[in-house]
């Protein structure tokens, strides 16, 4: 008996598969990452191949075989053309779909992730703001930060990770290890070993990380940096994510 299911799912991969199939791997609002093989898809007047783009986010029917998932149909609800022109952004769109693979398991639904993918991608197809080149950058790092906080990985902004003092509007140290900031004084008392397993994060760089935690919004209005403070979290972001590969 085959089982049929609904849901919104974003298309992360798809790759040859058999002689006239293809497998994708989709993240799903409903029932998390799936990988799932379409049937047919080789054959020159497949419909469903032009629907299973990465990027694409659909509305798709899964069917539960024995054994082997199968993507039933595929609705195209949006592409992100513009998104899809600009390579700069489809760079970091690809970027985010190799971590959202590599970070979670299959069929662990968590509707937040796809929510916090589908407004990434979102960011990413309009226009440019102010910024143009770097502005896909920041982007993938507050979507990279927000990622890792939903699955269990937010770092405290607020006290020092080790004498748990409320931190002083001032510089302090992100210890990339434990995933939290350390006041000066606990960071000078750890004497110099290890250096690489700290970055020094300016009291700019910290509200800027507070108000990636706290909200839901990528660039825009509400959220404005300068080029140096998203320096500062493009590299926090990216060391983050590399000490828990
Ligand atoms: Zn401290």
């Amino acid at each position: 008996m085959e089982r049929n299911y609904l849901s919104k799912a974003i298309v992360l991969k798809r790759q040859d598969y058999r002689e006239h199939d293809s497998l994708v791997i989709f993240y799903t609002q409903n029932y998390g990452k799936l990988k799932l093989v379409a049937r047919g898809t080789k054959k020159p007047k497949s419909k469903l191949a032009g629907h299973i783009e990465p990027l694409n986010l659909v509305d798709l029917m899964i069917i539960r075989g024995r054994g082997q998932d199968y993507v039933g149909s595929v609705i195209i609800k949006e592409a992100y053309l513009n998104l899809k022109e600009n390579l700069n952004n489809l760079h970091w769109a690809f970027l985010g779909a190799n971590l959202l693979m590599r970070f979670t398991e299959e069929e662990s639904e968590e509707i937040s992730l796809f929510n916090l993918f589908s407004n990434y991608l979102k960011a990413l197809d309009r226009p440019p703001l102010d910024f143009s080149k770097e502005e896909g950058e920041i982007i993938f790092s507050i979507f990279t930060l927000r990622m890792m906080a939903l699955i269990g990985y937010e770092p405290q902004t607020r006290t020092c990770l080790q004498c748990q003092q409320k931190l002083k509007p001032e510089n302090h140290y992100f210890d990339l290890l434990s995933g939290g900031m350390l006041c000066s004084n606990c960071y000078f008392a750890r004497t110099a070993k290890n250096q690489a397993q700290y970055l020094n994060i300016s009291e700019a760089g910290i509200k800027f990380l507070r108000f990636i935690f706290d909200n839901n919004s990528f660039l825009g209005k509400k959220l404005k940096v300068s080029k140096k403070i998203a320096k500062e979290i493009n590299v926090l972001a990216s060391s983050f994510v590399a000490y828990r590969l």
